[in-house]
């Protein structure tokens, strides 16, 4: 396959290749792209020890430098965006003109670090004359991501630019099933001029890496994003070394519908989005609580722009949607409907696999859900929408924050009075109105309960990666 690389390690400046190699599949095609190297704990050893000359440089490095660094490496990546939105597909079965945004997105989040590197503002206290306090903020040291296979080149970008940015150095696992993203990001930080060792890449069993990992003394921040069930463990093994964590975790985002909504507007933008990335996405809309006098009229309206989706190959024109990104996630979807079913609820469109070649499933739409069936609690991170009556703002609210998860919601109302108590009363740490847009690159994004702590991105982003020394001064 000619836009896909060819996968190595990249460890203290350097590129290498392992004797144990993973496939790694096209999940449109079930073919197999490329091998994915696997570090063996000689290689994890290799990064730390790279992480920790990489850290001693980096952090001796004028802000200045690291932003011009960040600002040309993102100015490669756009360069080199068709390749990469092309190797993005392969792995990951998204829409080309979805994978080209992605990139896009990626060079954003480092172009917003690298301006923030140089606003990293410490403070002076006033105290007794001839004593001073002062205030630094430090980078904390080498950090440990762990990226996700939702969005193979944005989600590294993150975690990447918050080190850099800070002077600290990183050891990043990308996922195993789109490692492609996380070696681009590597390759231009390497062409751009980052000296050896301030980023390393590695691949593997995740388990084995961050177990290796965690533990080693010289790692200080645990910057992961999945599922709360893996994030709990990271949290967990990290807590032995009183290690930081950065925590970006599932959500199961809440959509209330007023009755005042325009209903065509907010049917048709809330479908498209649902079916974005395969309703893959921790923000993805998911369950929607609509007043029961619009109840009827939205979700025809709704299942009328889900049936219109174009399901196929990402790399065919006018798809919009492809398939699920590995195939763990076909049975796991439909266990979901299956068991909705079986508790009474109806599905109004979708709920199967489509075909028996690639890890297709339909735009799935389930109604009058009842509140024990598992997919009310389980975040499906697929294709698969609820929609359910509800009397008033009230129950709404209630069943919107009746989850663990409080990642991000949305609310469909011009009526100022909802707008304030869905603002107040809604449990989540992003809450967006009359539109599914949930983040920018300068807004802090993250969640409460469950999905997670800590916040990537805007000018809170870059304290994650610091810390905060005290420093008194009293003159002899
Ligand atoms: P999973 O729980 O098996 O894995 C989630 C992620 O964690 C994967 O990227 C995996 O490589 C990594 N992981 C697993 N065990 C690990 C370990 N011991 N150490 C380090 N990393 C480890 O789930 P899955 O089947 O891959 O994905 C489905 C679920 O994951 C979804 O329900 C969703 O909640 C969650 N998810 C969330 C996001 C997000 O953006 N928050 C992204 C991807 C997946």
């Amino acid at each position: 396959m000619n836009d896909y690389p060819e996968l190595k390690l990249y460890i203290g400046g350097e590129w290498r290749k392992t004797a144990e190699t993973l496939p790694v599949v096209n999940p449109a095609t079930e073919d197999e792209i490329g091998r994915l190297p696997h570090a063996e704990i000689s290689d994890l050893d290799d990064a730390l020890s790279a992480a920790v000359q990489g850290f001693r440089i980096w952090r001796a490095a004028a802000p200045r430098d690291r932003a011009n660094v960040m600002l040309k490496a993102a100015a490669i990546l756009r360069e080199r965006q068709e390749e990469i939105a092309r190797s993005i597909t392969a792995e990951h079965g998204k829409p080309l003109s979805q994978a080209r945004l992605e990139v896009i997105r990626g060079c954003e989040f480092i172009e917003w670090d690298a301006g923030e590197a140089v606003r990293t503002y410490g403070r002076v206290i006033p105290s007794a004359p001839g004593v001073r306090y002062v205030v630094h903020h430090q980078p904390i040291g080498v950090v440990l991501g762990l990226s996700p296979w939702n969005f193979p080149m944005s989600q590294p970008c993150r975690k990447v630019a918050g080190a850099v940015a800070t002077g600290c150095s990183i050891i990043l696992k990308a996922a195993e099933e789109t490692p492609a993203g996380a070696l681009h990001i590597a390759r231009a930080f390497h062409d751009a001029g980052l000296p050896p060792g301030v980023l390393n890449l590695v691949f593997g069993t995740p388990a084995v890496i961050s177990d290796h990992l965690i533990r080693q003394d010289p790692v200080r921040l645990v910057a992961f994003t999945g599922s709360t069930a893996v994030g709990r463990h990271l949290t967990t093994l990290a807590s032995e070394n009183m290690t930081r964590v950065l925590m970006e975790l599932g959500g199961h985002a809440p959509v209330i519908v007023c009755e005042d909504t325009d209903v065509e507007r907010a049917a048709i933008s809330s479908a498209a989005r649902k079916y974005r990335n395969a309703g893959q996405v921790c923000t993805s809309p998911t369950r929607f609580f609509v007043h029961e006098s619009i109840f009827d009229e939205y979700t025809d309206k709704f299942v009328r722009r889900a049936a219109a989706t174009v399901v196929g190959n990402g790399l065919e024109d006018k798809v919009e949607m492809g398939p699920l990104a590995n195939e763990r996630r076909l049975p796991a979807l439909s266990n979901l409907v299956e068991d909705a079913r079986s508790k009474g609820a109806e599905v109004r469109i979708g709920g199967s696999r489509i075909g028996n070649k690639g890890y297709f499933f339909e735009p799935t739409v389930l109604v009058n859900v009842p509140d024990h069936a598992k997919v009310m609690q389980e975040e499906p991170f697929g294709p698969l929408a609820v929609i359910n009556p509800v009397a008033s703002l009230d129950e709404a609210i209630e069943k919107a924050n009746s989850v663990p998860f409080g990642l991000a919601a949305y609310g469909f109302s011009n009526r100022a009075d909802y707008i304030d108590r869905m603002t107040d009363e809604i449990e989540a740490g992003n809450v967006s109105f009359n539109t599914l847009e949930a983040s920018l690159p300068e807004t802090p994004f993250g969640g409460v309960k469950s999905s997670g702590y800590g916040r990537e991105g805007g000018i809170e982003g870059l304290e994650n990666y610091m810390v905060i020394k005290n420093i008194s001064h009293s003159m002899q």
